[in-house]
């Protein structure tokens, strides 16, 4: 049996659903088969990250949620998937643009993209600017 490589994704949900309604019809071992309406117990599982391959806690929880929402079960471990989002949504330094501020002439650094028709500031004089001088001359 090697029905970790290949088709993975499908063939392992595959083999879960036929396991849980297996252990459904199966044994009476869970005692509370009769129960309508919760039929699926969740139990903790461990699984292997396929980024670090450190293994991890696919919490009963967490099993329960993923299927309500329809997701496939998680390949990465917490630590690699946080790192992905965080490598993705640009939460991490951003890239600066050199800028000359409009009000004083220095040199400046922003975390946007300058457009020519807008005043660029420094910090100290976008500070300024907030602060009300004496009222926009937009
Ligand atoms: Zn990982
Ligand atoms: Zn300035």
């Amino acid at each position: 049996m090697d029905w970790k490589s290949s088709t993975y994704g499908q063939e392992f949900v595959h083999v879960i659903s036929s396991l849980l309604s297996k252990s459904r019809l199966g044994t009476g071992d869970l005692g509370t088969a009769h129960e309508r309406g919760r039929l699926v117990t969740y139990e903790d599982r461990t699984l292997t990250c396929g980024d670090c391959s450190e293994s991890f806690t696919f919490s009963a929880d967490d099993q329960e949620f993923f299927s309500l929402k329809g997701y496939q079960e998680p390949k990465r471990c917490p630590a690699c998937r946080q790192s992905r989002k965080t490598e993705r949504g640009g939460s991490g330094p951003r890239e600066m643009h050199k800028v000359t501020c409009s009000n004083c002439g220095k040199e400046a650094e922003v975390p946007f993209e300058p457009r020519g028709d807008r005043p660029v500031y420094c910090s100290d004089c976008f500070a300024q600017q907030r602060s009300g001088g004496g009222g926009g001359n937009y």
